[in-house]
């Protein structure tokens, strides 16, 4: 099977058909109408075999992934997705896991209504790149870097699943058969928060996904906002399935610690605290105050029932009183 048959066979006249293409693929780009009144938001995300995904990672997960990636960067910027082109570096045409990667792909595309617009292939070591692109009302774009002392840090979902997932995979971790679905389909088939996005549009004064680990994303947040933040380490939302495979204190280092859950972190002003309720409730969605954004030089504190503790990767410790 040469290129143009891979395209044409798992990537063409498939999924969502949207009216604001003008142009779909077939040429040399795609075009797309852009409605008056919105801006379009680019993000780029590149997923590299045992960087970001293991070998043993069924290919349905990866197209999955590679989409909701990427759809949770334009989440994180409160913009609806749209369109993505993507390229893709294959080592051989192996139909039966281009099959299965389309399918991941177009679940996740199809869900959303975003179009593949185009894209290009390539033998090479498996790599997959997708530049995806959605639309935000003209200037409610959110950023990394409007976070105010007093704002309120919010985080959706739960925290740790799937850091949990991966190091089952790597043979750390044993996950009980009732827990093992839950947690592996948070790694493999992430739920980007699209909606959570839409709807802190306008009142979030800052946002980002925790796709690093919530410790080193909410960093971002300080870094660009010039602002410190004190976390409550006993407030982080954990699920039932992570506290139960790992225990309480161990789940703890998961939730502050390792990535890969695509929730979205977001601070919020007391002002606006009351819509805030009001629109995610309108989504349908939830999320948990974590703590508080303080003046001062882009300093994380957790603390945990007021008192201050450190954390490190290998594990924390109580602040030692003296
Ligand atoms: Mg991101």
């Amino acid at each position: 099977m040469k290129e143009f048959d891979v395209i044409r066979t798992y990537f063409t006249n498939r999924g969502a058909s949207r009216k604001d293409v003008v142009l779909r693929a077939g040429d040399d780009a795609a075009v797309v109408k852009v409605a008056a009144g919105n801006q379009v938001v680019i993000t780029t995300d590149m997923l590299c075999e045992n960087v970001h995904f293991f070998s043993s990672t069924p290919a349905r997960a990866i197209g999955h992934r590679a989409v909701a990636a990427n759809l949770s960067d334009l989440a994180a910027m409160g913009a609806t997705p749209a369109w993505i082109s993507m390229a893709l570096s294959i080592p051989s045409v192996d139909e039966e896991w281009l099959k299965e990667f389309s399918d991941g792909v177009f679940e996740v595309a199809e869900y959303y209504n975003v179009e593949v617009v185009g894209g290009d292939t390539t033998q090479g070591p498996l790599t997959i790149t997708i530049c995806a692109k959605g639309l935000v009302p003209d200037d409610t774009y959110l950023t990394r870097c409007g976070a105010k002392p007093g704002d309120w840090i919010y985080v959706t979902g739960s925290l740790g699943d799937a850091g949990v997932a991966i190091e089952s995979i790597n043979g750390k971790v044993e996950i009980e058969p009732k827990h093992k679905n839950y947690l592996m389909n948070r790694f493999e088939y992430p739920t980007p928060r699209v909606a959570a996005g839409e709807a802190i549009r306008g009142i979030a004064s800052s946002a980002i996904d925790v796709s690093d680990g919530i410790t080193s994303d909410l960093q971002h947040i300080l870094t660009r906002s010039k602002v410190s933040a004190e976390i409550d380490v006993e407030k982080l939302p954990m699920s039932k399935a992570l506290l139960e495979t790992v225990g309480a204190e161990e789940a703890l280092r998961y939730a502050l610690s390792y990535g890969d859950d695509y929730e979205l972190l977001f601070t919020v002003p007391e002002d606006k605290k009351g819509g805030l309720d009001i629109s995610l409730s309108q989504f349908g969605l939830t999320a948990t105050c974590i703590g508080q954004i303080k003046g001062g030089d882009s300093k994380l504190q957790l603390t945990r029932g007021g008192t201050p503790f450190i954390f490190n990767h290998s594990g924390f410790e109580h602040f030692s009183q003296k």
